[in-house]
């Protein structure tokens, strides 16, 4: 396993991909640099590219990969499906290349546009307007926690041919004297065309909640670029363990139900549509293999674990509460104050 460690030309010291610059940055010296810089600068200084043992731990049924940390030496030991990690000891951060090569090489990414404080600091204002949130889910200990990942996704543009036609009808209902009528009225309806649905994402992660996801991975409208690996610098990175093929299926249904959603907003002014046509086909155009941003904070209260995220792009935000049973039985016990004390005063008042 070769691993990357972007250096800092001025001082030797790390690079970290900065969201707000979009450019590489040193914490040490301050310095910062573009991405065609840090790759000349690469390239002049490469060293013999070694080779680290890896040693899949025996007594462990998942595989796991160590490795000693190009910085400090020490040994880091990583998920097998790990791309982008950070040395556990030095905190430097290290980019695992195999994981990024060949199959598992991403076409596209989409870098993070927000970084670790409006990370934080959404994070906060969430949890803040939240009643009953245990204190120590907003300590700096806690938010220290939030960790920046890029999740592998497949991204397909699906071609749909719409041809919907049948008879839309209106009702209406009205009285005349005492009786009561309904009209109906036909209008002959019809959706013909063809479109591309562009960049319809599917999560290609086992290891991480669909579900959870799903509510915040929306990124239609952000930017792909071409992959470098700078971008995963100072971030975690995750490459794919769901095979292409398998995911393809669910690209498409998620066109098509996006292209019967549009048919149905189109027919939504009649009250009933009988279709005579209905034809929605879908094809895949390409399917590409995609790196996307995603903040993570995993928190445990009671032995439970609740998860907040975030879309690394638009802020876009989903997250569980765990509710602190203390300040809630405190809070009760106020209501039950006043409530004894307005029925006191009620009873006062009455005598
Ligand atoms: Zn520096
Ligand atoms: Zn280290």
């Amino acid at each position: 396993m070769s691993l990357l460690n972007y250096k800092c030309p001025s001082c030797g010291a790390s690079i970290n991909y900065d969201p707000n610059l979009d450019k590489g940055a040193c914490d040490y010296c301050g310095n910062v640099f573009t991405l065609e810089e840090l790759e000349d600068y690469a390239k002049n200084n490469e060293k013999e590219e070694k080779d680290i043992k890896t040693s899949p731990e025996e007594d462990n049924q998942e595989e796991i990969l160590s490795y000693s940390c190009d910085n400090c030496g020490a040994e880091v030991v990583s998920n097998a499906t790990t791309s982008a990690t950070f040395c556990y000891y030095c905190h430097s951060p290290v980019i695992l290349t195999k994981q990024l090569q060949g199959d598992f090489k991403p076409d596209y990414i989409v870098p993070f546009a927000i970084d670790k404080k409006k990370a934080q600091e959404t994070f906060l204002n969430w949890a803040k307007s939240k009643p009953y949130v245990p204190r120590s889910f907003t300590e700096a200990s806690q938010l220290e926690k939030i960790t920046g990942m890029y999740l592998p996704y497949w991204m397909g543009d699906a071609k749909t041919h719409v041809n919907v036609q049948g008879i839309g009808t209106k009702t209406s209902v009205y009285t005349r004297g005492d009786t009561e009528y309904t009209e109906y009225r036909d209008y002959p309806i019809t959706a013909h065309g063809d479109f591309t649905i562009e960049k319809i994402p599917e999560l290609a992660f086992t290891q991480i909640d669909r579900d959870l996801v799903k509510s915040v991975d929306d990124f239609s409208n952000a930017e792909l670029r071409d992959f470098n690996m700078l971008y995963l610098s100072g971030f975690f990175s995750e490459r794919y363990d769901i095979e292409k093929e398998k995911a393809e299926k669910s690209i498409i249904d998620q066109a098509k139900n996006y292209a019967q959603n549009f048919v149905k907003g189109q027919f939504s002014g009649y009250d009933n549509v009988k279709k005579d046509v209905d034809e929605i086909n879908t094809e895949l155009e390409k399917v590409s293999y995609v790196l996307l941003p995603t903040w993570v904070l995993t928190y445990n209260y009671l032995g439970k674990n609740y998860v907040y995220m975030l879309n690394g792009v638009n802020g876009m935000a989903y997250g569980e509460l765990p509710v602190d049973q203390k300040k809630l039985a405190l809070r009760s016990g106020i209501i039950f104050l006043i409530i004894l004390a307005l029925l006191l005063l009620g009873g006062k008042f009455i005598w």
